[in-house]
């Protein structure tokens, strides 16, 4: 008799945003006529960037001639690619190519990073959180079981109005410490000196930080680190994940990259220190055949001038809908937060409203779709997630129905 991976009954039973699209669904259904605004999942609208287009035709060109045709490439990206986000993302903070780990997307990185951590790491996660984090934990059994909303095992690192949106240092010491910043859900950000002070707490505590900047492209105000090797020290203790998902528009097309400095060590059971850059090698080898050659020129055109202005254009229209976002809800006296170096606006529901009432009452009153903030952590009750990554037309729309209905 075959047994499972007992670990997968933990999992919280509900996902989020099958339950989100079921009411959507359900919703529709009961109301043929009313025209639905959907400002939910974190998915881009604009289409990709005309230089990765043509250089993507290109690439699958080379594909049908014998002497340019590409089989297999090199697990961890074609040099190329490599060389152009040192050069273009890394550029003085001392990142060497054989550091980069080309991959088909951030979600599939900080979900198989997992592997490379023994077992019994304790790991803290920021509440509300993006859930790939710590379903992934749960899975490779690191998090206990849920009980009243939390997993036994996991540290909870609230972020709310309170803090201001920063977590703070927790009692218990973490091995693995997950950051995102700009933020999601909340789309808040960490000023350099308030990053400095987890990569210090890494440092003295033998921890490790992932730190998750998939949204660094959206970042607009002074002294917010676009990567976490701006922060003296973080070299030595941080990972860092990457996408081309939100900025440029490759949700579908799939590419991102890992980050791992050889400065980066954890330690084997007789307490010897290993490198991490050559586990996560082994391990991409092991179960990963490389980033197609097409996707992978596709990213490449992103860092040419034409394509920078591009993508420019496109985090512009995303970051003006997310302006529209907050003035609005700021017109009809509901609290709201993030939204600036981010796509995403994070609201205080007002009069305290459970955050699934809050999405009911949305969907029912303005027929517009939002993420109740408890699906992101027991922190995130009271809040709710409008994203920006909508149309103008729908953003605006969506604006003029909740004033109308919630004022
Ligand atoms: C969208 C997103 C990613 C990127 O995922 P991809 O797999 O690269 O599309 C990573 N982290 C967070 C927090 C995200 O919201």
């Amino acid at each position: 008799m075959v047994k499972i991976n007992e670990n997968f009954e933990k999992i919280e039973a509900s996902y989020l945003f099958s339950t989100v699209a079921k009411k959507v669904a359900e919703f529709q259904k009961n109301n043929p006529d009313k025209k639905v605004i959907k400002l939910g999942i974190g998915d881009v609208t604009r289409p990709l960037p005309k230089v990765c287009i043509e250089a993507m035709k290109k690439a699958a060109d080379e594909m049908g001639k014998a002497d340019t045709f590409r089989g297999y490439g090199p697990e961890q990206g074609y040099d190329f690619l490599r060389n152009a986000i040192v050069e273009n993302e890394y550029k003085g903070l001392g990142i060497s190519p054989d550091e980069i780990f080309v991959s088909d997307g951030a979600k599939c990185d900080c979900g198989n990073i997992v592997d490379i951590f023994g077992e019994n790491n304790k790991v803290a996660v920021t509440d509300p959180v993006y859930p790939v984090y710590v379903d992934t934990n749960v899975m490779s059994g690191r998090t206990g079981k849920y009980i009243d909303g939390k997993y036994e095992k996991l540290i909870y690192l609230p972020m709310t109005e309170e803090n201001n949106f920063k977590p703070e240092l927790p009692k218990e010491v973490p091995d693995l410490i997950y950051l995102c910043f700009p933020n999601n859900p909340t789309g808040t950000v960490l000023t350099k000196e308030e990053l400095k002070v987890w990569v210090d707490y890494a440092k003295t505590n033998k921890s490790i930080i992932l730190f998750d900047a998939a949204y660094c492209a959206f970042i607009s105000e002074e002294n917010i680190p676009k990567s976490i090797y701006e922060i003296e020290g973080a070299k030595d203790v941080a990972i860092e994940f990457k996408s081309y998902s939100k900025t440029a528009g490759f949700t579908g097309v799939r590419c991102g990259y890992v980050v791992l400095p050889k400065t980066v060590y954890a330690y084997d059971e007789d307490g010897n220190k290993i490198e991490l850059n050559k586990l996560w090698n082994r391990r991409q080898c092991t179960k990963f055949n490389g980033t197609p050659y097409i996707t992978q020129r596709g990213a490449e055109a992103i860092y040419t001038k034409e394509g920078q202005k591009e993508i420019k254009e496109n985090i512009d229209y995303y970051k003006e809908n997310a302006k529209i976002i907050l003035e609005g809800l700021k017109e009809i006296g509901i609290k709201a937060y993030g939204g600036v170096n981010s796509p995403y606006v994070w609201l205080k529901t007002p009069n305290n409203m459970k955050s699934w009432d809050f999405f009911d009452m949305l969907l029912t009153k303005a027929n517009v779709v939002g993420t109740p903030g408890e699906g992101f952590g027991p922190s995130g009750e009271g809040y709710f997630r409008l994203t920006a990554f909508g149309t103008r037309e729908n953003t605006i729309e969506a604006m003029k129905r909740i004033k109308e209905n919630l004022k």
